[in-house]
């Protein structure tokens, strides 16, 4: 490979990828398959997620290759964990002088992925580039932002963030793919929207129940909007199925708010990607603070309403499918009342973004 790096010399066809939780499993088994084809990748799990129901079930359904070197580095702040992924990235990327750096999202593992190559002088590549909240306060946002001027290629799923990337002159290469998640829900999605023994499981039949999921350290860290979470939870009508993120749980036992929810919500452990995905289709609607889920309850017409102020999925609020509403019961209670709008213009891409994103690296590579 020729670039505009020197120094020591890379494996020319070595593309170490570095994930770490959930939703980047999912991100990356659109990728690493055909990624596989062209090149050889080295799986890097940092173990940001490391219970099996948020990490392994994933590999096993969405046949993602065995990580070829695990970093076990969950726990701690942000800080600390970003601090000691890059110590350990570190003498990785010197073992495996990868020609690329491919890191997702904005979560600590893509930052940490991508400050680690810079700094050892290896091009990144960033995946979902170019999404802004414009809260700071999110750690996400910050990790979003310095990943992407560090980055040499900016994959985007849209032509917004691809503008916002321009806005912001970044250094790198900016290429609109498509997004990835698309990829994995076109693939999986009729499968698992078929799989209704995952409804019958919670007793909930199709179109009658709300699929709930909450998350974000804005939401769940602080007790007082903890509580407010949990009291929008007894307001809204049942049935509700909330899958039960660990930070959650933990969150929920230490405020000893946990009581609150049963008999009021349908609590289970997290789920694997194709139970989730069949609730989520057939749900009458979803209440959520996650990213993925605002767009797979998009591409799944069902109509979403985002326990958040502001969000980088804003396109599907400008077409009416998401309503923010914060943490404010009644606004939720509303908008979960409203009826769809009739159209659902495409708005993230054909489902072959995973495709285009190794175009664009082998291009790189090539070049
Ligand atoms: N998801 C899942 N099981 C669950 C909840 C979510 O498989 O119990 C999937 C969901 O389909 C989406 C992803 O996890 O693809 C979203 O992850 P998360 O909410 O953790 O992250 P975010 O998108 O907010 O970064």
């Amino acid at each position: 490979m020729s670039s505009r790096y020197s120094g020591k010399q890379s494996n020319d066809a070595r593309i170490l990828t570095v994930i770490g939780n959930r939703p980047q499993f999912i991100k990356a088994a659109a990728v690493s398959g055909p990624l596989r084809d062209v090149a050889d990748e080295v799986l890097v799990h940092t173990g940001q997620h490391y219970d099996d129901e948020l990490s392994q079930v994933f590999f096993d359904e969405l046949g993602l290759p065995r990580p070829e070197h695990r970093l076990e580095l969950g726990g701690g702040s942000n800080t600390s964990q970003t601090a000691r992924m890059l110590a350990a990235l570190e003498p990785l990327l010197a073992h495996e002088r990868p020609a690329m750096v491919l890191v997702y999202g904005d979560t600590n593992s893509t930052l940490a992925g991508a400050l680690a190559a810079a700094q050892a002088a290896i091009p990144v590549a960033h995946v979902e580039a170019g999404m802004r909240s414009y809260d700071r306060t999110m750690p996400e946002e910050l990790n979003r932002v310095l990943t992407d001027h560090a980055s040499d290629l900016l994959l985007c799923s849209a032509e917004a963030p691809a503008e916002i990337l321009r806005g912001e002159r970044v250094v790198g290469e900016i290429e609109v793919v498509g997004d990835v998640m698309v990829d994995v829900a076109q693939l999986l999605g009729p499968r698992a929207a078929a799989r209704t023994a995952a409804l019958e499981r919670f007793g909930v039949t199709p179109r009658e129940y709300v699929l709930a999921t909450a998350h974000r350290p804005g939401n769940v860290d602080d007790p007082a909007r903890l509580e407010r979470l949990v009291a929008l939870l007894e307001a809204v009508p049942r049935p509700v199925v909330l899958p039960l993120h660990p930070r959650t749980g933990a969150r929920l036992q230490a405020a000893g708010l946990r009581a609150r929810l049963d008999g009021n919500v349908v609590l289970t452990p997290p789920l694997g990607y194709l139970d989730f995905t069949a609730l989520l289709h057939n749900a009458r609607a979803v209440l959520t603070d996650s990213g993925g889920v605002q767009k797979e309850a998009y591409l799944a017409g069902v109509p979403c309403v985002t326990l958040r102020r502001v969000t980088e999925w804003r396109e599907t609020v400008e077409v009416g499918w998401n309503a923010l509403v914060d943490l404010d019961a009644d606004a939720a209670r509303t908008a979960l009342e409203r009826t769809p709008p009739a159209e659902r213009p495409p708005l993230y891409g054909d489902g072959r973004a995973g495709e285009r994103v190794v175009a664009a690296l082998a291009r790189r590579m090539g070049a």
